[in-house]
């Protein structure tokens, strides 16, 4: 009987929570199609306003200390490459390609780059140099941040820990345990195996986006490849929070053939430079 009432407890107290299973984004060529779990109190327009006021306070922060945009030139390239992103965002959701975009550089030895909600980009210094990361490698992280909040996968983070607090208060009171001990089996259980699945689609969204934007999608292979070799003589912040480089490689590779041939296409419809036009005699007889 006890345990009868405690899940009924349990399942109120997540039904005042109101989760809805919703889809985020489009499928994509590389088939994005896992339903996701949204709580109704977390909106995406207060997560973007909450991104929106942190961004702006952490540039703010940075500028103070001389940290910001340091290399402006570096900050340029950037935004050249961001540009060339936006467009292709509508592939995965129409609205954000009127997000408010923007992208700076904070002066750091931190290895890592983020995309806040409503698509405030910021990169590290210590990613860009640190890995001397070309154009197209710079792209491959670029989309992967903004993969991120494309699939609003914090507002995912954010709804299942709210499930989760409730549900060990709700839990521990009604069984009467140690709520620390049930917190933690319940970020084994519920956050682990999620953030996997975030940085696995983060990773596929992203080759498919820098593929679009016409940057060869193979370059995210060597940035886990240059990311491994720099492994072990700092802490990585990126790695801790993105693990197991051997198996995403995999995963990369298995993805190729199917973002490959955009890139291609992209490469294809590129003006030709205007010294190869000239090597054309047939077309410059035909004109005389
Ligand atoms: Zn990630």
């Amino acid at each position: 009987m006890a345990m009868i009432r405690q899940m009924v407890i349990i399942v109120l107290a997540l039904l005042m929570i109101g989760c809805a299973q919703v889809q985020t984004t489009k499928s994509g060529v590389v088939g994005i199609e896992r339903k996701q779990s949204m709580s109704v109190l977390i909106s995406s327009e207060a997560m973007e306003k909450a991104a929106h006021s942190s961004y702006s306070a952490s540039l703010q922060e940075a500028n103070k200390s001389g940290k910001l945009d340091v290399d402006k030139k570096q900050t340029g390239k950037l935004k050249v490459i961001l540009d060339k992103m936006i467009p292709q965002v509508s592939v995965f959701k129409d609205e954000a390609v009127n997000w408010n975009w923007d992208v700076h550089v904070v002066k750091s030895d931190i290895v890592n780059a983020t995309c806040a909600p409503g698509g405030k980009i910021t990169f590290y210094s210590g990613i860009l140099d640190r890995l001397k990361l070309e154009d197209a490698e710079i792209a491959a992280v670029m989309g992967h941040e903004i993969s991120h909040a494309l699939r609003e996968h914090s507002r995912e983070r954010m709804s299942e820990e709210l499930v989760k607090r409730i549900g060990v208060s709700v839990v521990g009171a009604a069984a009467k345990v140690d709520t620390n001990k049930l917190d933690a089996v319940a970020n084994l259980v519920i956050s682990l195996p999620h953030s996997r699945e975030h940085e696995s689609e983060a990773d596929v969204m992203g080759i498919e986006l820098a593929a679009r934007a016409g940057y060869d999608p193979r370059a995210a292979i060597s940035v886990w490849k240059k990311m491994s070799a720099l492994g072990g003589k700092q802490p990585l912040q990126f790695m801790s929070t993105h693990p197991a480089h051997e198996t995403r490689i995999a995963e990369l590779e298995k993805y190729m053939p199917k973002v490959l041939p955009l890139y291609e296409e992209t490469v294809k419809q590129r003006p030709k430079p205007k010294g190869k036009r000239r090597a054309q005699p047939s077309r410059v007889a035909g004109l005389q």
